[in-house]
């Protein structure tokens, strides 16, 4: 019986290294619950705009997050529920309550005018 050629996991190795700054892991945690406009990561995570998108960028090229245009806005949401898990259960390992993290990052942020926010 032949042995298989273990694999490098390299592609695995990239998800981590994608994921390896707490911005990113921020907005994956804001996202991970339901699509948001690139406004509402903005208020709650307290960055300029410029600074989320290139981060959003990065992780669109890798394919953990997907975007929708809706009128003026784009809008961002996971692309895969797994990426959610990932972030969490590392949370732990960070000695983080996971539960606490997700409720801070699906509140609702005053003086923020999203669709979520600011219900018409
Ligand atoms: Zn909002």
């Amino acid at each position: 019986m032949q042995t298989s050629i273990p694999p490098t996991l390299e592609s695995a190795a990239e998800i981590l290294r994608l994921l390896g700054q707490p911005i990113r892991l921020q907005i994956l945690l804001v996202i991970g619950s339901e699509e948001v406009c690139v406004c509402h990561l903005e208020a709650l995570i307290g960055l300029r705009q410029a600074v989320i998108s290139q981060h959003l960028m990065g992780l669109r090229k890798a394919g953990l997050v997907l975007a929708r245009r809706k009128g003026r806005f784009m809008y961002y949401r996971l692309a895969n529920a797994d990426v959610l898990e990932l972030v969490l259960r590392a949370a732990e390992l960070g000695g983080l309550d996971s539960a606490a993290l997700l409720n801070q990052y699906s509140r609702v942020v005053p003086g923020c005018h999203c669709s979520r926010c600011a219900p018409k």
